[in-house]
């Protein structure tokens, strides 16, 4: 028997148990995928000693995880409202990359939009996250850092 080799999704909230050892009310649940494609979740001490990596690697590791899925969930609300060809982001685009002004169709900009969000989509899905739509992620960023102006400059 080979030993199974496991890659960090991230951590999740979907389970509070360990698929391992059955402990209950964990504060930190940690999705993992196995070389045959399946998906455990662990508590930290079973994940630890199972991939064989120790707290500290694990930590490591599942911290990279979860900021990747972050960026996946941010292009996906950032570059939404472009790749849908919305004509207000379309302008803010133009207006913050002055050099697609006169050399790049609206086209182009969305075609381009939609490719950033499709494989930040896939990423997500890789983890069996979701999303949720860019109107809903536009409004969590406007209100974290007030990107986006108001809604008379960003009408939705
Ligand atoms: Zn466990």
């Amino acid at each position: 028997m080979t030993a199974t080799t496991y890659t960090v999704i991230g951590t999740t909230d979907e389970q509070d148990t360990c698929d391992c050892c059955g402990k209950r009310r964990l504060k930190m649940v940690v999705a993992l995928r196995t070389d045959d494609g399946d998906v455990v979740k662990f508590g930290r001490s079973c994940a630890a000693r199972a991939t064989g990596w120790g707290p500290g690697n694990l930590g490591r590791k599942v911290a990279e995880a979860d900021a990747e899925l972050r960026r996946a969930r941010y292009t996906v609300h950032n570059f939404g409202p472009f790749a849908a060809g919305h004509p207000g982001a379309l302008e803010m685009f133009r207006r913050r990359n002055p050099n697609t002004l006169n050399c790049r169709t609206d086209a182009e900009i969305i075609a381009w939009s939609a490719a950033v969000v499709a494989k930040a989509q896939a990423r997500l899905a890789a983890a069996g996250a979701d999303a949720g739509t860019w109107e809903q992620g536009l409004q969590e960023i406007n209100t974290r850092t007030g990107r986006y102006e108001t809604a008379d400059h960003w009408p939705l």
